[in-house]
Order: structure tokens, then C-alpha cells, then sequence
């Protein structure tokens, strides 16, 4: 693979790109994403580049993980501008598959996980997590990565691809990077742009809660109690809230009571832009 960037837009072009560098002995590393990207996918490209010898960046807005009423019509794409950032992080390849290259005529496989699917996100998006867990299988299986690179952003995922991986028997260390945020904390998303100026400027609000709910747990105050003030504090100040949940880090399982290992998560609706968010609760040194 020459230095640079290589843009491939087939499964046949990314393994014939990708066969000499693995015969060579290099490592490769995967980087899924639906692209519009921000320094969020790039600081996951710069950890995927300390971690292997090729990084492989994919692009695909994938339909099957969006409901009918949600946003696949309208999500942000910017090829060129991407394809763009990704030549100055230091990516080697991209790989920006149409829908008829995914999913040709005639698919009908689907991966399925079950529990860890159900509530938090899965509840109000059904399918979703099956849309993730099907397409990212596919991703490894076609880039037979080395390792795969998700960010905590979107913590559920995260343990959702952990768990498909160790089902299937996927060869592939999944890693995963930590959030990065805006200097008022609200995480980057490609959803951002959404928001109204106004709307942008509660946005923040919802680290600021989560941060606080993880605060009360540290002092030793109850889950229930904490996620019932937190959801208090973002309907007042004009959230839409879907959940806000103290759960164990590993499993998602809910966690009442004082805790001592543990994440907050939460999901809410400022208009019509649903964020997400979330930050570990660590046991104190004592
Ligand atoms: P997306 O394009 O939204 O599907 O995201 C692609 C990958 O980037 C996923 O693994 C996300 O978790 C990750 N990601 C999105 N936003 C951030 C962020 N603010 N910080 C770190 N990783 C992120």
C-alpha cells in the first residue's frame, strides 16, 4: 500500500489492498464509522495508529440500525470533507461501501444479541442494536481486522460488539476510546449540527447531570435517588429524557443502592435531536 490514503469502495478492492500488507506481517487496525466526522473518530484513528502498523477507516451510513422515523434521510455526510480529515490523521485506507455492496439484493442475515440489547438505547430503538451487531460483523468479516476500535460515546455499542465477538469467535480485539467533548463538555456527535443555537447552548447540560449523578454515588448517595434527581434537572431545564441509569460497567445490569464500580448513563431529547452520554463512576481510594 503506497503512503497516503486509498479510497476502496468494494469488499473485493479492501481485501486485495489488504492481503499484501497482512503477508507482510503488518498488523492492521478497523476503525468503523458513519462518517460526518469530528476529532471524536479522529482521536479513535490516532489510537488505532499507535496500536498497529495500517489503519483502516470504513464510512457507511448503514439503513438497517435507523428506525422509520428516524434520521437516515437527513444524517450528515460529507465524503470529501472526510476523506479529507482521515488523509491528515494518518489513515491508510478508507472504505466507504454503498448500500447494494452491504446489503445486495436477497440479504436477509441478521446478528442478534439479545439481553444487553433491550433496555437503555434498545428500548426506544428497536432493531437498532441488531442493525449495529449486523453490520460490524460484517465490517470484521470483511476486513479481518486485527483489532476494532469503538468509542465509550456510544457505551452500549461498545459492550454489544465486546459480546458478539467473544459469541462468534471473531478473531479481533475490540478496543475502546475514550469521549471527547467540546471545551463546555458536551460530547462530539456527528448529531450536533442539529441543534438550534438555544438548544446548543443547554446541550451541555447533560454531562454537567451525569457528572453530578456520578458525584452522588462517590459520596454514597442511592442509584434511584441520583438518576431520579438527574432526570428532574434535565426536564426542567427542557430535555425530552429517555433514561438516565446507574449500571454496572461490564454487564449493564441496573444497580441500586449505593454503588461502587459503576457508569452513568443517559439519553435525551433536546427538540428533535436525541443525545447520548456517558461517564464512569470509579470507587474512591479509601
Ligand atoms: P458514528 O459515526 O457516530 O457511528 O461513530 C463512529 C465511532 O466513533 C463509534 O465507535 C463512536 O462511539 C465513536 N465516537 C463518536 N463520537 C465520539 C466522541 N465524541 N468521542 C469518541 N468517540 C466517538
Amino acid at each position: 500500500m503506497p503512503s497516503g490514503l486509498t479510497t476502496v469502495r468494494t469488499v473485493a478492492d479492501l481485501r486485495r489492498h489488504l492481503a499484501p500488507r497482512r503477508k507482510a506481517g503488518e498488523s492492521i487496525a478497523l476503525v468503523p464509522t458513519m462518517g460526518a466526522l469530528h476529532a471524536g473518530h479522529l482521536s479513535l484513528v490516532t489510537l488505532a495508529k499507535s496500536k498497529a502498523d495500517r489503519v483502516v477507516v470504513s464510512i457507511f451510513v448503514n439503513p438497517i440500525q435507523f428506525g422509520p422515523r428516524e434520521d437516515f434521510n437527513t444524517y450528515p455526510r460529507d465524503e470529501a470533507g472526510d476523506i479529507e480529515k482521515l488523509g491528515e490523521a494518518g489513515a491508510d485506507l478508507v472504505f466507504v461501501p454503498d448500500t447494494a455492496e452491504m446489503y445486495p439484493g436477497g440479504f436477509s442475515t441478521k446478528v442478534s444479541i439479545g439481553d444487553l440489547t433491550e433496555d437503555l438505547c434498545g428500548a426506544n430503538r428497536p432493531n437498532h442494536f441488531d442493525g449495529v451487531a449486523t453490520v460490524v460483523t460484517k465490517l470484521l468479516l470483511q476486513c479481518a481486522p486485527d483489532m476494532a476500535i469503538f468509542g465509550e460515546k456510544d457505551y452500549q455499542q461498545l459492550l454489544v460488539i465486546k459480546h458478539l465477538v467473544r459469541d462468534l469467535n471473531i478473531p479481533v480485539e475490540i478496543l475502546g476510546g475514550e469521549i471527547v467533548r467540546e471545551n463546555d463538555g458536551l460530547a462530539l456527535s456527528s448529531r450536533n449540527a442539529y441543534l438550534s443555537p438555544s438548544e446548543r447552548e443547554t446541550a451541555p447540560l447533560l454531562h454537567q447531570t451525569i457528572s453530578e449523578v456520578a458525584a452522588s454515588l462517590v459520596r454514597g448517595e442511592g442509584a434511584d435517588a441520583a438518576c431520579v434527581a438527574g432526570r428532574f434537572k434535565l426536564q426542567a431545564a427542557g430535555f425530552r429524557v429517555d433514561y438516565v441509569a446507574v449500571r454496572d460497567p461490564d454487564t449493564l445490569k441496573p444497580l441500586s443502592g449505593p454503588v461502587k464500580r459503576a457508569r452513568v448513563l443517559a439519553a435525551a431529547y433536546l427538540g428533535k435531536t436525541r443525545l447520548i452520554d456517558n461517564v464512569p463512576v470509579l470507587p474512591t481510594s479509601q
